[in-house]
C-alpha cells in the first residue's frame, strides 16, 4: 500500500523485530499490547514516528483484517489517525501540520548546552539514526542494539542458520557470512560519528525472536543448511521459551555460544581500524555486554573480546582504543556493582529491564493493568515512562556508588527509555551520571532537561 502511494498505519497486536520492514513503510504504529519500552515504542521512537502501544481496548483480528473497539469495526483500508504524544487513536482523518525548527530553537539549545553537566548520547543502530543524532547535537552513541541489524531481508536467513546450527562448526560457518555485513555496518556508523564515542552492545534479544515461523521459512533455512526441515523444526521448537525476556538472552548467549561474541567483537574492531584509516580519526569504541548478573559472566566474555582485539591489532598492525563495559539492568548487578567494576570499564544502566526485573512486571504485558494502578493512585506514573526513584532509582544509586568506590573514574550512563524523559534526566543529573542516551528525536528534550536540572528548575513537561 505504501508503494502505491498510500499513507499507512501499521496495526499489530504487538511487533517483533521481523516487523521492521512494515514499520519502515508505515507513517505510524498502533499496537494493542506493550507499553513505553516494548519493541513497537522503542523502534518507532527511534524512527521519529508516532506510536500508540498497549491500546488494550482495541481488538485486532489478523484473519479478517479488522480491528474493533466496542462495537465499532475498522477494516483494512479504513482511515484512522494516531497521536503518539497523547496516546490517542481517532477515527477518520485529522488535520495535521509538520513541525518546524526555528532559529530560536538553535539559540535555546545553545543556552542549554552552556549550563548542562550531563552529556547527551543517542540510542541508534542505523546510519540514518547516527545522522539524525549528529544533527540534533548528540555527543556519541550510547547504545547500538546490534540485533536490529540482523533483520535485513538479506541477512535474516543467515542469522537463522547461525541460531539453528547444531554444533559450533556449523554456527561458525554462518557467523563467517555475517561478519562482513556487521563490519560494514559499523564502519558506516564510525565514519558518521567522526571520533565521537560509540557504544556497541553485543547481541541481546531472546533467540526465539529470530526463529522461523512458517513452514516456508523453515524449508528455506533447511535448504540453505542442507538439512532435513523436520529436524530443523524440532530444533526451533527446542529453542522456544515461555518467558523469553527472562530466558536465553543477553550475555547468556555469549556464555553458551562465545563464537557469536567473538564474531561481533571482530566486526567492531576491524571496522574501527577501517574507519580510522578513512577518517584519520581514532575511533573511540566501547563494547558493551548486556544483562550481566555476575562478575564471572563479564570476565569470561571480556577475555574473549580482549583476545579478539589483540588478534585484530596483530593482523592489521593498527592500534585500537577501546573499552569493555556492561549494561547494569538486573537488581543483582546493582548490588554487586563494586565487584563488576573491578573488570568493567564503564556502566550503562538499562532501566527498561531494570524496571521490569525490579517490579517483576513484564515490559510487554504491563499495559493491561498499569492504567488501573495509576487510576487507583498505587503508582503516580508508569515506571517505564519515568524512573521510579524509590525502588529502581535506589538500585541505580547503589550501583553507581558501589561501582565508583571500586573505580573512582568509572564512566556511568543510562540508556533505557528514561534517558529521554525530563524528570528522569533530572534524576540522572542529581546522582552524578556522566551521560544519558536516548532516541535521536528526543536528544533536544534531553539537552534542555539536563540544562534545567543543572539550573535546579523543574522540567516543564514529562514528554
Ligand atoms: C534497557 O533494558 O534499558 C535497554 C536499554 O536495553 P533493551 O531495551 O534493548 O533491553
Ligand atoms: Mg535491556
Amino acid at each position: 500500500r505504501q508503494a502505491d502511494g498510500r499513507r499507512v498505519i501499521l496495526v499489530r497486536i504487538e511487533t517483533s523485530p521481523e516487523d521492521i520492514h512494515g514499520m519502515h513503510a508505515a507513517e505510524g504504529i498502533l499496537t494493542t499490547r506493550g507499553g513505553m519500552t516494548s519493541h513497537a515504542a522503542v523502534v518507532a521512537r527511534g524512527m521519529g514516528k508516532p506510536c500508540v502501544s498497549g491500546c488494550g481496548s482495541i481488538r485486532v483480528d489478523y484473519g479478517s483484517g479488522t480491528m474493533s473497539v466496542g462495537d465499532r469495526i475498522f477494516k483494512v483500508g479504513d482511515v484512522i489517525t494516531i497521536d503518539g504524544s497523547l496516546g490517542e487513536v481517532l477515527a477518520g482523518q485529522m488535520p495535521m501540520i509538520e513541525p518546524e525548527l526555528s532559529g530560536e530553537f538553535g539559540t535555546l539549545m545553545g543556552w542549554a548546552d552552556e549550563v548542562r553537566k550531563l552529556r547527551i548520547r543517542v540510542n541508534g543502530d542505523t546510519p540514518a539514526d547516527a545522522r539524525t543524532a549528529v544533527k540534533f547535537g548528540a555527543e556519541g552513541i550510547g547504545l547500538c542494539r546490534t540485533e536490529h541489524m540482523f533483520f535485513e531481508e538479506t541477512r535474516i536467513r543467515t542469522v537463522r542458520e547461525m541460531i539453528l546450527a547444531e554444533d559450533e562448526q556449523a554456527r561458525r560457518a554462518a557467523l563467517s557470512k555475517l561478519l562482513p555485513m556487521q563490519r560494514a555496518d559499523f564502519v558506516e556508523l564510525f565514519e558518521i560519528m567522526k571520533g565521537l564515542p560509540v557504544t556497541i552492545r553485543l547481541l541481546d534479544p531472546p533467540l526465539h525472536e529470530f526463529l522461523p515461523h512458517t513452514q516456508a521459512e523453515i524449508e528455506e533455512v533447511a535448504r540453505a543448511m542442507n538439512t532435513d526441515p523436520r529436524r530443523l523444526a524440532d530444533r526451533a521448537r527446542s529453542l522456544a521459551e515461555f518467558n523469553p525476556m527472562l530466558g536465553f538472552r543477553g550475555c547468556r548467549l555469549a556464555i553458551v555460544y562465545p563464537e557469536i561474541a567473538e564474531m561481533q567483537a571482530r566486526a567492531i574492531f576491524e571496522a574501527a581500524v577501517e574507519a580510522g584509516k578513512r577518517t584519520g580519526k581514532v575511533v573511540a569504541v566501547e563494547v558493551m555486554v548486556p544483562l550481566i548478573a555476575t562478575k564471572a559472566e563479564f570476565d569470561l566474555i571480556k577475555a574473549r573480546i580482549d583476545v579478539t582485539a589483540q588478534s585484530v591489532m596483530r593482523e592489521t598492525g593498527a592500534k585500537l582504543s577501546y573499552q569493555v563495559g556492561t549494561m547494569i539492568e538486573l537488581p543483582r548487578a546493582c548490588l554487586v556493582a563494586g565487584e563488576i567494576a573491578e573488570s568493567a570499564e564503564f556502566f550503562s544502566f538499562g532501566t527498561n529491564d531494570l524496571t521490569q526485573t525490579t517490579f517483576g512486571i513484564s515490559r510487554d504485558d504491563a499495559a493491561s493493568f498499569l492504567g488501573t494502578y495509576i487510576a487507583k493512585g498505587i503508582l503516580e506514573i508508569d515506571p517505564f515512562v519515568s524512573i521510579d526513584r524509590g525502588g529502581v532509582g535506589e538500585l541505580v544509586k547503589i550501583g553507581v556508588a558501589r561501582g565508583r568506590k571500586t573505580r573512582p573514574n568509572l564512566k556511568v550512563g543510562i540508556c533505557g527509555e528514561h534517558g529521554g524523559d525530563p524528570v528522569s534526566v533530572a534524576f540522572c543529573h542529581e546522582i552524578g551520571l556522566n551521560y544519558v542516551s536516548c532516541s535521536p528525536y528526543r536528544v533536544p528534550i534531553a539537552r534542555l532537561a539536563a540544562a534545567q536540572a543543572a539550573l535546579h528548575k523543574t522540567p516543564a513537561s514529562q514528554a
